[in-house]
């Protein structure tokens, strides 16, 4: 890899950095995510963080006015950074500091440094890379930690005591394992132990930064690396607890059950391999979590977890709320997921009639296709002989679904007979029956009883009427 890095700042916002630089008298690099992005081959990243000797909101403003369209500077003075967005970037700036920390806080005591100071406050090596923008040095990578080292061995470590950096800021905890889940990383040991030794920390993290590294995470192209790696410094109990529980195999009088919380991750990186939907990717991880309180034992059919799709769904509006994750649609849609979860392969064991078919399609809605994906990741037999069969008959359950929804068009289901005509069908005021006669209209389609038309399901209703003692009043069809 480059030492020269002349290649990474050939963007023309650096020779306005290095310009208004110059003109403040600074010294500046651009650091961090940039630089290791840079050096790992990926194209121009989109944050550019920047660091100066001085003032950091200084060279914010002096840049930003040359820049053209003259961007608004955005000042946290608190922090003493400042952001500017230009074209497709966010600029960052931020002046060089030494960073102390007390016990009970993630924000450190601030003091004015030089760029290695700068470096040292970073979380891992590989983030502590930056490129010269002076005039003397321009272009060259500044590495006191052996940054690019670890960058090339794929090792995430610490520029300090891993055991300081960890308690000092716990967030970096899950930077670790998300940047190793990420760039496929290894943690290195004394990290992983340090990790393992502050995981109780993370209590000072606010919730919201750690689903966004489990957001992260499960965006992986492999997301059990992260999972894993979770699980193996404990952290998992700490955060996500409903799924630690899954974890074990059980056995008595000889049966044993999956353990569940390895298949689901098992089907987190096979559903990983078919959707970039973050929401669809949750449902998966969180498919089984009703398992765990739902487990029994019971002498004549073995293990059993019953009812674990609805009380997995009343799980999820839970940990969307402790994890202050929006309780909206999407909560919703993972819900709906996972009440419906094991519905298709429940179907497909059987002969697949076409009613089955039908109340999938309705109870699923928009989200059948979603449910089948989901169910095709669920399967992770180790049987080929199994795979194949499960495998052919969700062939078949698609196929019936494209038939039956050809023709009966369930998916999103209006029905034929409104309240209103059975009204006046039958001359009679909002009553309870008119929900009854519809209700009977929607199961008879959903049985295929009568097809999902007017007049066969006018001339249903006409017939439920009566049953009900209903008169239709004469020459009204
Ligand atoms: P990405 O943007 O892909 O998540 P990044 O490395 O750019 O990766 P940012 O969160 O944008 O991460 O932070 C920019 C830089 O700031 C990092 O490269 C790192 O040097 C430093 N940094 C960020 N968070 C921390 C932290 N909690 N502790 C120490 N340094 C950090
Ligand atoms: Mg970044």
């Amino acid at each position: 890899m480059p030492r020269d890095c002349q290649e990474a700042i050939k963007n023309p916002v650096f020779t306005t950095i290095v310009d208004s630089s110059k003109e403040l008298a600074l010294e500046t690099y651009v650091i961090g995510g940039y630089v290791r992005d840079f050096l790992l081959g990926k194209r121009s990243p989109k944050d550019i963080d920047i660091v100066t000797v001085g003032s950091g909101i200084a060279l914010a403003q002096k840049v930003a006015e040359k820049l053209s369209g003259k961007p608004r500077v955005q000042v946290f003075k608190n922090f003493g950074t400042a952001m500017v967005h230009y074209q497709n970037h966010e600029l960052e700036f931020v002046g060089a500091r030494k960073e102390s920390y007390s016990k009970d806080s993630r924000k450190p005591r601030v003091e004015d440094g030089n760029l290695e100071d700068d470096q040292r406050r970073r979380d891992f090596t590989i983030n502590t890379l930056a490129i010269s923008l002076n005039e003397a040095t321009y272009g060259q990578l500044l590495d006191p930690f052996q940054g690019l080292q670890d960058l090339e061995k794929g090792i995430i470590r610490t520029p300090l005591d891993p055991g300081i950096t960890y308690s000092d800021d716990p967030l970096r905890m899950l930077r670790a394992i998300r940047f190793a889940a990420q760039l496929d990383f290894s943690i290195e040991l004394s990290s992983l132990q340090a990790i393992t030794i502050h995981k109780d920390r993370i209590k000072i993290v606010s919730r919201e930064r750690i689903v966004d590294e489990l957001h992260k995470i499960i965006l992986c192209d492999r997301p059990s690396t992260g999972l894993k790696l979770l699980h193996k410094t404990e952290l998992l109990p700490l955060i996500l607890p409903e799924l630690s529980a899954l974890e074990g195999i059980e056995e008595i009088e000889g049966q044993r059950h999956k353990d569940n919380f390895w298949h689901t991750l098992e089907v987190l990186d096979n559903i990983a391999r078919h959707t970039d939907d973050l929401w669809l990717r949750w449902a998966a991880l969180l498919h089984d979590i009703g398992k765990a309180p739902t487990k029994r034992f019971d002498k004549k059919i073995g293990w059993t977890f019953h009812a674990h799709e609805f009380v997995g769904s009343k799980m999820v509006y839970k940990l969307f709320k402790r994890m202050r994750m929006p309780l909206n649609e999407k909560m919703k849609f993972v819900q709906k997921l996972v009440l419906l979860s094991s519905r298709p392969i429940i179907l497909s064991q059987d002969f697949v009639t076409d009613s089955a078919v039908r109340r999938l399609i309705f109870d699923a809605g928009d989200q059948i296709e979603a449910l089948m994906t989901l169910c095709e990741a669920d399967i992770t037999t180790k049987n080929p002989v199994r795979q194949k069969k499960y495998l052919s008959n969700f062939k078949l359950v698609r196929e019936k679904m494209t038939e039956v929804e050809e023709r009966d068009r369930i998916r999103n289901f209006q029905p034929p007979i409104s309240g209103e005509l059975i009204m006046a069908t039958f001359n009679i005021p909002p009553s309870k029956e008119i929900g009854l006669i519809k209700d009977a209209i929607k199961e008879a389609i959903l049985d295929g009883v009568i097809p999902n038309e007017y007049r066969p399901a006018y001339q249903f209703m006409l017939d439920q009427g009566r049953k009900l003692g209903l008169e239709p009043l004469k020459n009204k069809e």
